[in-house]
């Protein structure tokens, strides 16, 4: 009889358990974070502080303690244990998150957190009074102490400062790679929304506009969740603020939506959103039937940027496609009655799809969407070198509304300081929202491909089959591969912007005719 390799090794098992102590110690931070953005009573918040430092402290401790560098160590060295693909892709990943956790002083991680948190209370008071002055300091000493991380870390030979905090999103990813994906991408979705500026009409969206109960559209969300086979008796659905997903613990994943009585398309395309994430959260090998693998990478998500491809398929390349809406548009008849009286397919599907240039990111529509994106790492690759000064963040943010979208910023509460990422140090981020775009576009076309009858599925509500390909190629992997190495596995080629681009180019045809 052969014993297994990890078997064999007292210390890869207990590098398991000490894992899954520390995963488990971070999942704690996330329910109580959860429950912060749901069901917590406003007078909770300053003792709910007290409890998530205390948790992320313990997590950094347990997670950076010199017997996890020890025994990483001594697996490293034992050839018969690294000879398994497995242990191999959870070695690596290891070593990664031992190096970089120990990599930043405890000094440095506790200012980041306290100056993060109070960043983002001057934010919120700065953008409701429209005053960027008053937040200027603030986020000066934000791009300062995330300098430092960056240097921390270091970033990797021929690289720059910008790579190493990318890195900790989408493992890998440099900003050079991201620039040469981005700037064709520019170039042609810059044509293509000159292109519908010039048609001058625009599909009728009052459709979606009439005011629909919050608990009927809460019925209706969760009709289509079933129907995407999100398990929903190891999940829930919520209300909050800010839309997220929490894949918190095995047989636990939370989605959050918000419910808008003007626009039911917004909750519905939150919902979907989520619940893409929520998928792949519950086909993560946490719960194996051989071997229970949560709190090993393998059974982690591989990137921000793979993470955010599965939540826009399912919003944008399934819910805003006409066989989407061919099922889906006479259940929402029945549920909302009037409400939807006369729309036809036609109708819908040209109002979901409307491509018009507007000012705040996550009301973008598909076409104009990565153009956000792009600004902002522009500007935040530009600030983190000194290239750029905070002072000149309006202007240069106005300047590249006006050159890429074509519109004028009328205040920086609808501009510079619509969002909440550079108030906490989230720099490097943004990319990944593209990155997402790029690699669901990329997936579809092969997906489409190896599901011939998808599109008849759709238009028959039918998700399962396209739910077991993601799982099958993407979800149960865990971190085996990188995302470029998934990329290629799948598609057979590296990232490129061609069939993001094929995709919106079409789908402009098929609604504004140009
Ligand atoms: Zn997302």
């Amino acid at each position: 009889m052969t014993t297994s390799p990890t078997a064999a090794s007292p210390a890869y098992q207990e590098l398991c358990s000490l894992a899954r102590r520390s995963t488990a110690l971070s999942s704690i931070g996330q329910l109580l974070n959860w429950d912060q953005e749901t069901y917590m009573p406003p007078a909770g918040g300053a003792f709910r502080a007290e409890q998530s430092s205390l948790i992320a402290e313990l997590h950094h401790k347990h997670a950076t303690d010199k017997r996890v560098g020890d025994l990483i160590a001594a697996c490293e060295q034992d050839r018969h244990l690294i000879a398994n693909n497995a242990v191999a892709a959870n070695m690596r990943e290891f070593r990664r998150d031992y190096e970089r956790l120990t990599k930043l002083p405890s000094d440095l991680v506790a200012e980041l957190a306290k100056v993060g948190s109070q960043a983002q209370e001057v934010w919120k008071e700065a953008r409701e009074k429209n005053d960027f002055n008053m937040f200027a300091p603030w986020l000066e000493k934000m791009f300062d102490l995330s300098r430092k991380k960056a240097d921390c870390y270091g970033a990797p030979s021929g690289g720059e400062r910008y790579d190493a905090l990318l890195d900790e999103y989408e493992p890998g990813m440099t900003a050079r790679e991201i620039e040469s994906i981005f700037t064709p991408l520019r170039t042609r979705l810059t044509d293509l929304v000159q292109r519908v500026a010039k048609v001058g009409k625009h599909p009728d969206t009052a459709m979606l506009k009439h005011a629909i109960p919050a608990d009927k559209q809460h019925a209706f969300g969760l009709m289509v969740l079933k129907a995407m086979k999100f398990d929903l008796d190891a999940g829930r659905l919520d209300v909050t603020t800010h839309p997220f997903c929490s894949g918190l613990a095995p047989g636990d994943t939370r989605l959050t939506t918000r419910y808008r009585d003007e626009s039911f398309t917004d909750a519905l395309y939150g919902t979907m959103h989520e619940a893409g994430h929520g998928l792949y959260e519950q086909g993560l090998p946490k719960v194996a039937t051989r071997e229970d693998l949560y709190g090993q990478p393998l059974a982690e998500s591989i990137s921000l940027g793979i993470h955010e491809s599965q939540s826009r398929m399912w919003e944008n390349l399934v819910g805003r496609s006409r066989e989407f809406w061919t099922w889906a548009l006479p259940l929402a008849k029945k549920e909302y009655g009037s409400a939807l009286g006369n729309v036809d397919l036609n109708d819908m599907y040209k109002a979901v799809n409307t491509v018009k240039p507007s000012l705040i990111r996550v009301e973008a529509d598909e076409g104009t969407y990565n153009m956000h994106v792009m600004v902002r790492f522009e500007m935040e690759r530009a600030l983190l070198s000194g290239a750029m000064k905070v002072k000149d963040v309006p202007a240069e943010w106005n300047r590249r509304y006006k050159d890429y979208l074509g519109i004028d910023v009328p205040d920086n509460r609808r501009g510079c300081l619509q969002d909440v990422h550079w108030s906490f140090g989230l720099i490097g981020y943004f990319p990944t929202y593209t990155l997402g775009n790029l690699y669901a576009a990329q997936f579809w076309e092969t997906i489409v491909q190896q599901i011939p009858d998808l599109k008849a599925q759709i238009s028959r509500g039918e998700f399962g089959a396209l739910r077991e390909w993601l799982r099958e190629k993407i979800h149960k992997h865990g971190k085996h591969y990188r995302a470029d190495e998934l990329c290629k596995n799948i598609t057979g080629k590296a990232l490129s912007a061609d069939p993001l681009l094929r995709y919106l180019e079409g789908k402009v045809k098929d609604v504004y005719g140009v």
